[in-house]
Order: C-alpha cells, then structure tokens, then sequence
C-alpha cells in the first residue's frame, strides 16, 4: 500500500472538482474565488475501496477534503468498530494539521473516494487570509470534539450497562453471586472496622424440583421471581440479597445480632409461606428453609458461607420452613 501520505493517482482539478471544493466546510460563507488561486499546490487524489489515507503511525502533512465519497474513521486497527463516517463536505486531518502530531485515527476510503489533498502550509496560509476559513476550521474541530465526547457518553452508558448485566440476575432482577464475591468482603469489612455484628443467611426453597416437575419450568420461574421478590421487600434497605445458586439465595446482614437475624428470617420464612403464586388458573405456595451463621470477625466469606449451609441443611433435616442457627 501506498504511503498515505504522499500523493499519487492525481488529476488536475477540474470544473466540477472546483464546485465540490467550493461547497467543502472549510469555504462555507465566504468568497471561494477569492483563495481559489492558493490552491496551487492542492492535488486531487483518488482512493480505492479499502485505501488508508491516515493511519496513527505515519506522518501527514495534508488536510483533506472530501469531494465525493466516504471515508471510515477508526480509533484503533481497522478491525475495531467504525467510530464515525465522513461524507463529502467533510474534510479529514485536521487534527494533525493542528497539533502537527501523527493522525489520530485510522481513516480509511469504504468505496471510490475523491478527496482534495491541501499541503497544511497552504492551510494556514488560507486562515491567516480568511476570518471565515479560521472559523470553520475551528468550527469543524469543535464538531468533532462534540461528536467524540458524545461518542464517549454512549460508550460510559454502555459499559454500565454491561457492569449491570455482569452484576445483575437477570430472571429475579436481584444481584448474582458474582457481586456477591465482591460486595459481600466489602461490607463484613465495614462491620469488623465499626465493630458492628453481621450475620450471613443463606437461603434455599423447599421441595422446589416439585415445583418444576407439578406446574412446569417456566412457573417455577415465577415461583423463584415471587420468593426473591418477596425477600427484597422483607429485609432492611441496607442488607444485601443476592441469587446464589438455582433455588437459593444469600442474604448479608450487616449490624445484625443473632436475635435479629433470627427475626429477620423469621419474618421471610412467614411472609413466604403465606404468598400465594399465582399463574393463569394455577395458584399455590411454597416454603423456604434458612441457615444463619452468627459474626465471627476473623471469619472469611466462604467459611461463613459454608457455616450458614451447614445450618440450612439442619433446617431440611429436621422438616423444612424453618430456621436453624449454626454451631
Ligand atoms: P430441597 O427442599 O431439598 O431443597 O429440595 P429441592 O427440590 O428444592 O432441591 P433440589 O436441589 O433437588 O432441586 C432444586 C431445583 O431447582 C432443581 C432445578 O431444576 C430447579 N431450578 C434451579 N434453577 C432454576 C431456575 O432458574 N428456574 C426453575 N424453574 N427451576 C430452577
Ligand atoms: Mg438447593
Ligand atoms: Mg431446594
């Protein structure tokens, strides 16, 4: 591939090259017959579909302006998503002209491409001779910058979007055990650093395969959007409730006591018992069995998990809808 840099396949400007330039940005508003003379030194170039005309690794020297066809911008290699589409009327370069840096993006011809090679010393020769070339100049660099910080805005947006995703369950809407690996550490920290007691329950629905096998898979999914549902409204705004396998959950109680942990379960275990689910013209109840592991500062995360499990499979053992307290 040709350096894009220098100027090869070129035409002389002809009568209707002179018209495209004419209506380029960088004339918009002021008398094009006026500094047509300095573009002397100006050379037509024509692109092949797929051409490189900037790439960040080689020099520029020319701004170009885009007389007919279309020109692909990339912020990286050429394989990365297209960051924007310049059309005629646009120019390319510009950046570099200003900073006299290397072109910041790959900008590469995505068909015939017909652009105006203008060498940058006749560039600002043009704006030292023209207010209004001054001012479109900088009107098409505020352009861009417009449009990057835009494009900036909608990549934030979207990399939360994705955190959400990454964080979130997406049947029961309540965070999944991946959040949990990091939220959960953060927050026993905050209770051993404030001396505060916590509690760790974990939580699982009782004879749920029945559920499945009696009424179907896609109500047990509304059995299990009704239970976490359900639990995200009986504990306190500050405890955390995550989906930690199928049917189960686990629940952070931070600045809990034993005596209030065992109440908060208390209450989930009634208040499940009692919802009635409901599909069309099914409608039935199910029960939750729960674990709970008192603080112990020293403790990690998983051993306090695994304490809660022990007591949970107590709490089955000994009959299900109920609460059984480790050790
Ligand atoms: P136990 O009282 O001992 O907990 O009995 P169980 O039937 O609840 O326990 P088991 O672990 O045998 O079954 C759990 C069932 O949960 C099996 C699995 O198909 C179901 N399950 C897990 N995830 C989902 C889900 O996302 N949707 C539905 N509908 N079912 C699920
Ligand atoms: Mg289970
Ligand atoms: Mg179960």
């Amino acid at each position: 591939m040709n350096p894009p840099d220098c100027i090869n396949q070129t035409d002389r400007m002809n009568p209707a090259d002179r018209v495209l330039t004419e209506q380029n940005f960088l004339f918009r508003g002021m008398d094009f017959a006026s500094v047509e003379y300095m573009l002397e030194h100006s050379a037509i170039r024509n692109l092949a579909a797929g051409e490189n005309l900037l790439q960040p690794d080689t020099p520029n020297h020319h701004l170009y302006l885009i007389l007919e066809g279309k020109l692909s911008v990339h912020l990286a290699a050429q394989e990365t998503l297209e960051h924007t589409l310049l059309l005629a009327e646009e120019c390319a370069g510009e950046i570099s002209l200003v900073d006299g840096k290397h072109p910041s993006a790959l900008v590469v011809s995505t068909g015939s491409t017909r652009v105006l090679a203008v060498p940058h010393d006749t560039v600002w020769s043009l704006v030292d001779h023209s207010h209004e070339i001054a001012r479109n100049l900088l009107e098409i660099i505020a352009g861009r910058m417009r449009h990057d910080n835009m494009a900036l805005i909608a990549s934030q947006n979207k990399k939360l979007q994705f955190e959400h995703q990454a964080y979130v369950d997406a049947l029961t809407g309540i965070y999944n055990r991946h959040w949990m690996d990091n939220a959960f550490p953060r927050a026993l920290q905050r209770c051993v650093l404030n001396k505060l007691p916590f509690a760790v329950m974990v939580v699982d629905i009782d004879h749920f395969k029945r559920v499945n096998d009696t009424h179907g898979h896609l109500v047990g999914d509304l059995a299990l959007k009704t239970v976490a549902r359900c639990m995200a409204e009986n504990l306190r705004p500050h405890d955390l409730l995550v989906r930690y396998g199928g049917e189960e959950f686990a629940v952070f109680l931070p600045d809990a006591d034993l005596d209030e942990a065992r109440i908060i379960a208390t209450r989930l275990r009634v208040v499940i018992a009692d919802t009635e689910i409901r599909c069309e013209d099914v409608s039935f109840k199910v029960t939750i069995s729960i674990g709970i592991t008192p603080a112990k500062h020293e403790d990690t995360l998983e051993n306090l998990i695994g304490e809660a499990d022990q007591a949970l499979y107590r709490a089955k053992e000994l009959g299900r809808n109920r609460v059984e307290i480790f050790g």
